[in-house]
């Protein structure tokens, strides 16, 4: 399928594209307090990406052989990352540090990473989103080291249906890594699903049920075209209204009131329904959808991307990207690093135009990275 995003394609112009270079182009104010965009909002939360590798093979995320990993020398070392986030933190406002990856947690100086971020600021809430395969014997250290708490990645509570979408038969480690992570303190877990038709999708209630008897937060998150195998299409994936659809034989879901604060996913408050599907009376708890493709919250966006590779991506499904290590290597200067990085978020696009009018009128271009490059 040919499909556009609906942005200026790279060429088309630095600032309608969204591109930021090192010269600062006279669109982009001199004063920016932050990380600005011209649509109005601020950019306070970091996710960083740690790695491309990892060692699932996710179905809607990577391909089997896997991807051509990064070299070592392109991959930002420990003391980059934590100047990065420092420049992020006492320069751009970030109020709020994502470790993801490809996989965070193949990386051997990951402890160490979170030990010195924490060690500067005490105060940033420090979350890693994993697929907690090795968890169980991390998960004490990263604890000590100041991560103040996991999102972890769990589609499936059946050995069968895990291996089938993970491509890996390792669902008992990964709940090892869960339950270590819950009884050193790492809370409150958040666990990530994507319902995949034909798959998993008949698990909704089972994981909604066992993430609530556990005090976990499950979130769905709608399948996106990020995949290394092109294999998304529209009508394949499970829309957040269909979501809310397979809960309902089991739960009551209300929206929840509480404000969402540029949090992607939208929650609901979840009641289990009682004998003969009567609404129950007691709220158990909440279920979060993150409706990127469908109920998208672009113009909520908080977030600024920075990949392995040191290259800050104002969106998700940009196409646009601003080189950060080429500076930290040539040992430019804090505030000239932040200026560069204000410059590629002020070009951060309005909307992915991913939206169900974008799809079905073929104006979406996938990017060439693939969630696991961007670290989603
Ligand atoms: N490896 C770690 C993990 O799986 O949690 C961190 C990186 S992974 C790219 C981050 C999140 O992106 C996971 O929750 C995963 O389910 C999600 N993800 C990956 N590909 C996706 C896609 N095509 N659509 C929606 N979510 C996706
Ligand atoms: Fe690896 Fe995470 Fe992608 Fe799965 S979703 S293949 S665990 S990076």
């Amino acid at each position: 399928m040919k499909i556009s995003l609906g942005l200026p394609l790279p060429g088309a112009g630095a600032l309608a594209s969204g591109v930021s270079s090192s010269r600062a182009t006279p669109l982009v104010p001199a004063s920016l307090v932050g990380l600005a965009d011209k649509y109005g909002r601020r950019a306070t939360d970091m996710r960083l990406s740690l790695t491309d590798k990892c060692n699932l093979r996710c179905t809607y995320c990577m391909p089997a052989d896997g991807l051509d990993w990064l070299t070592k020398q392109h991959v930002m070392t420990g003391n980059e990352i934590v100047r990065l986030v420092r420049i992020g933190v006492e320069q751009l406002g970030i109020r709020e540090l994502r470790l993801t990856g490809g996989e965070p947690l193949v990386r051997a100086d990951l402890v160490n990473i979170i030990r010195a971020i924490r060690t500067s600021h005490a105060d940033l809430p420090i979350s890693l989103t994993t697929n907690a395969l090795g968890l169980e014997k991390k998960a004490q250290a990263l604890k000590d080291a100041g991560l103040t708490r996991i999102n972890v990645s769990l589609d499936s509570l059946h050995p069968d249906t895990f291996a089938q979408l993970t491509r890996r038969p390792v669902l008992n480690r990964v709940m090892a890594g869960v339950e270590e992570a819950d009884r050193v303190g790492l809370g409150l877990i958040k666990i990530n699903a994507v319902l995949m038709r034909g798959v998993n999708d008949n698990e909704a209630p089972q994981l909604l049920d066992w993430a609530l008897t556990r005090g976990f937060e499950l979130r769905f998150i709608e399948q996106m075209p990020l995949d290394a195998d092109h294999g998304w299409t529209r009508k394949g994936m499970i829309s957040a209204a269909e979501i809310r659809q397979l809960l309902e034989p089991d739960f009551v879901l209300t929206p929840d009131r509480r404000q969402r604060e540029g949090a992607p996913a939208e929650r609901w408050e979840v009641r289990r329904r009682g004998a003969g599907g009567a609404p129950g009376v007691k709220v158990a708890g909440t279920v979060g959808i993150i409706a990127s493709v469908t109920e998208p919250f672009c113009s909520d966006c908080r977030r600024t991307r920075i990949t392995a590779e040191g290259k800050v991506r104002s969106c998700l499904f940009s196409h646009e990207e601003t080189d950060l290590l080429g500076l930290l290597r040539a040992e430019a200067d804090d505030g000239v690093i932040a200026r560069r990085w204000q410059e590629a978020m002020w070009g951060k696009p309005k909307a992915h135009g991913m939206d169900n009018t974008g799809l079905d009128s073929a104006d979406y271009v996938q990017p060439e990275r693939t969630m696991s490059a961007i670290g989603g």
